[in-house]
């Protein structure tokens, strides 16, 4: 049941025929062949340089060797599986900051999630279709160009949040926001577009105040959202999983 028999994409086919390149390296890591062909010759065409590898092992060796911009992986794979693959990813200090988007097959919801937690940026469930793929591929990439690795100070939609110095600003206006709001504040920007969930949420704030419950998430979300003001439609609610901070893109 491979979901992509034909091959689209014009405008990148026109990109490659003038040569526009990207210069950005993917590593696609999945061990059905005809999935790779096809996302290798898409990605091409768009202007990224693919390098690919059929099974954990073999990606985790060029993940290190090589420092893709952006890692499709597999879930299920032969010798490492995609969850262990993205584990010791994030336990790397060369890999650690590499963006995942996770391939998944229908009815591993479960394992998505688990995925997504275990440092996935964003996944697909199989079969899926090209462009929207592609679409999800130039935005995780522009979302993760936006903020520099262990960065202090994150800017976005005119929100400012500088962690060194404790401060948040909407504009010109400094904002009064509580040790658990700016916790919050802080996650949700510096990943524009990733939802989270409440319980992620809470783990972000532990610390500052432990006793807080998921539900208590909603309630200290409402209080961040009024004190953002005209702002305050940027913290977007997920269904079904929590919140996240605006796509950069839109
Ligand atoms: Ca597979």
């Amino acid at each position: 049941m491979n979901a992509i028999g034909t091959v689209e994409s014009e405008a990148g086919a026109d990109n490659a025929r003038r040569g526009k390149m990207t210069g950005e390296r993917i590593l696609i890591i999945e061990d059905e062949k005809s999935l790779i062909d096809v996302l290798t010759y898409n990605l091409t065409n768009e202007g990224y340089e693919v390098l690919s590898a059929s099974d954990g092992m073999d990606g985790l060796h060029q993940a290190r060797a090589h420092n893709p911009k952006l890692i499709i992986l597999d879930l299920m794979l032969p010798v490492i599986d995609g969850l262990e693959v993205c584990r010791q990813l994030r336990g790397d200090s060369r890999t650690k900051d590499i963006p995942v988007m996770m391939l998944t097959a229908k009815g591993e919801e479960v394992d998505e999630i688990i995925g997504f937690r275990m440092g996935a940026d964003d996944y697909v469930t199989k079969p899926f279709k090209l462009k929207p793929l592609i679409q999800r591929i130039k935005a995780l990439l522009r979302r993760t160009k936006t903020l520099e690795p262990n960065t202090e100070v994150v800017s976005m939609h005119g929100i400012e949040v500088d962690r060194l110095n404790h401060r948040a600003a909407a504009g010109e206006q400094q904002l009064d926001l509580t040790p658990t709001e700016f916790n919050l504040l802080w996650t949700l920007v510096r990943k524009p577009g990733r939802p989270f969930k409440r319980t992620d949420l809470m783990d972000a704030c532990r610390g500052e105040d432990a006793l807080s419950l998921e539900r208590t998430i909603d309630v200290h979300i409402r209080s961040l959202r009024q004190k953002l003001g005209p702002h305050a439609d940027l913290v977007e609610t997920v269904r079904g999983v929590g919140y996240r901070f605006r796509d950069s893109g839109r």
